[in-house]
């Protein structure tokens, strides 16, 4: 049975008033801080105590990868019960780095082009195996000195589907908003959008402000259960009432809804399913597509779109009036790119 790092060490340390978490906590995530010893705040005691029995960070790192560009980071990492996933940092546009956190070792969705979809589900991650993601990749930088240092964004878009795994999420994002420079608008949770979930985001008081991108693939329905076959019976319609009301909500100025759209040659790249797309996203409150050029994955036959046929897309879609933008493509050399993340374990 996992116990987590604080349940640990409230066994440890039954009288432990709340104000020592808080101290632990801050030491975890200060990036000078790389043992137990160095939380000076802490007495040489408990430091000692806690040196012995509990676990500095929750995962192991097990191999890292770099890309030809030097832009991208893959990391492999063994879990307590020895379970294996993945996390991704990568080089971003204000040569800052973006995180790309896994939630679950594996995914129950299947979708038909994704590399974790293949795995199945072997667990979800606890949510500071989630939250350490982020304290990984600091530790990781501080080793390279000449490269920036500063994490300013998170992408639920690693292993799993984040929504499946809430409470978790849920969690390690509000640590994260305690205990790290990060704002909310600069963490965007990615989801195929499994409907009862949607729902609880509307109705609960403590989830964070975060972004939410919407993995859709296609806007029609049948097309969509071929790519995401967990879509449920009317899910394209419905989400077009679920994005009004979650505007109405919680959308403002930072705090938009996103549409995410694999483009797979030949699949559901056509000029009709633009239109289709383009007519769609006019009747939700979704105020974007960002399309992704489908990466490869080994025993998948699919096809990334050629240029001609990604800029013909796009260009469907702004001539509809839809905002467009388009994902570049990184780390595919290491398979660290969306859809390429998986592991046998
Ligand atoms: S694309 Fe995301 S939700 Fe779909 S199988 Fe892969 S990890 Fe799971």
């Amino acid at each position: 049975m996992y116990k987590s790092r604080e349940e640990t060490i409230k066994e440890l340390f039954p009288k432990f008033p709340k104000f020592r978490f808080d101290q632990i906590r801050k030491g975890l995530f200060d990036p000078a801080i790389t043992s137990w010893k160095e939380v000076s705040t802490l007495s040489k005691d408990i430091r000692e105590k806690l040196e012995e029995s509990v676990p500095f960070i929750s995962s192991e790192l097990v191999k890292a990868f770099t890309s030809d560009e030097m832009d991208t980071h893959k990391a492999v990492l063994k879990a307590h019960d020895g379970k294996l996933y993945e996390t991704v940092l990568m080089r971003n546009r204000r040569d800052q780095w973006t995180i790309c956190v896994s939630s679950q070792v594996g995914c129950a969705m299947r979708c038909t082009f994704c590399a974790t979809g293949m795995m199945g589900l072997k667990r979800s991650l606890h949510a500071e195996e989630i939250s350490d993601q982020y304290r990984f990749w600091k530790t990781f930088l501080k080793e390279l000195p000449d490269e920036p240092q500063r994490i300013s964004n998170v992408v639920f878009m690693g292993m799993g589907e984040p929504f499946a795994n809430y409470d978790n999420v849920k969690a390690a994002i509000k640590t994260w908003l305690t205990y790290t420079d990060l704002g909310s608008t600069k963490i965007m949770v990615s989801t195929v959008g499994i409907l009862p979930q949607l729902e609880k985001v509307l109705v609960d008081p403590d989830w964070p402000p975060v972004q939410i991108a919407l993995s859709l693939h296609s806007a029609n329905q049948k097309k969509r259960e071929e790519i995401v076959p967990t879509t449920t019976e009317g899910f394209i319609k419905k989400l077009i009432d679920w994005s009004h009301r979650y505007q109405t909500k919680l959308g403002n100025r930072n705090h938009r809804l996103t549409f995410e759209y694999t483009l797979i040659s030949r699949e559901n790249d056509t000029p009709e399913l633009a239109i289709e797309l383009a007519n769609y996203v006019n009747k939700t409150a979704f105020d974007k597509v960002n399309v992704i050029p489908y990466n490869p994955v080994h025993s998948k036959s699919f096809i990334t779109s050629d240029r001609k046929r990604i800029d013909a897309f796009k260009d469907i879609l702004r001539d509809k009036g839809v905002n467009v933008t388009e994902r570049k493509t990184m780390g595919d050399d290491i398979d660290a790119a969306c859809g390429q993340l998986a592991l046998s374990n």
